[in-house]
């Protein structure tokens, strides 16, 4: 991997101690610098110090001298991406919700190399026409309401886990500050087109859709 020069553009090492699935997904497949489990990252130059992300805190956190999460009292195998930066630049943080993949999971995902995502296209179909069904009198209620509730609950842990998911398989590629960057970008998009489709869909089912249908 290319050295990145500049205080944000910090050369970056992953941990590979269990898997680090989310590396093969990378775009460019590139895993940064691997150091490998109970390996120590090389020193660092005076004035410099690591941080790093933790998965299970799901944010940036200092680090202990055995690459510990000192956020949450993680052991190393939950920190999954190194980070170098001066001593008094601010800890990156990571925004625990991701609006995006909140609003159009089934973009967001595909987006990002989930594409089994795209299955909540028939989804939402199957709900809107429970939704519909119920309102006219013909769907079972509870179930209805019971369906609703799972992929709502579903949909709003992926917008909790999408943006240490996302960072992790970009972190290779992007500083925390361009990984945000495009995330924003991507959630404006998102939420724009999340308001259409209701518009739309709104529209058609009180406006066109034949009644009984
Ligand atoms: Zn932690």
């Amino acid at each position: 991997m290319a050295m990145k020069n500049g205080s944000h553009k910090s050369p970056l090492v992953t941990v590979g101690a269990d898997g680090n699935e989310w590396q093969q997904t990378s775009p460019t497949g590139a895993p940064g610098d691997v150091i490998g489990p109970g390996e120590l990252p090389p020193d660092l130059p005076e004035g410099r110090r690591y941080v790093g992300f933790c998965r299970a805190c799901r944010d940036f956190t200092e680090l202990g001298d055995d690459v510990s999460c000192q956020r949450g009292g993680h052991t190393r195998d939950s920190v999954k991406v190194i980070l170098e930066l001066g001593r008094d630049e601010p800890l990156p943080h990571m925004p625990a919700l991701n609006l995006g993949a909140l609003f159009m999971p089934a973009l967001w995902g595909p987006v990002h190399g989930q594409w089994y995502m795209i299955l909540f296209y028939p989804l939402w179909l199957f709900l809107d026409n429970l939704i519909y069904g119920t309102v006219h009198g013909q769907g079972v209620p509870v179930l209805t309401v019971i369906a609703c509730l799972l992929t709502a609950g579903f949909t709003i842990y992926y917008g909790l886990t999408a943006n240490s998911y996302g960072y992790m398989r970009a972190a290779a590629d992007k500083t925390p500050e361009e990984y945000l960057h495009t995330e924003r970008r991507w959630t404006v998009a998102f939420v724009l087109l999340a308001v259409l489709f209701l518009v739309f869909a709104t529209w058609y089912n009180l406006a066109v859709r034949p009644q009984g249908a």
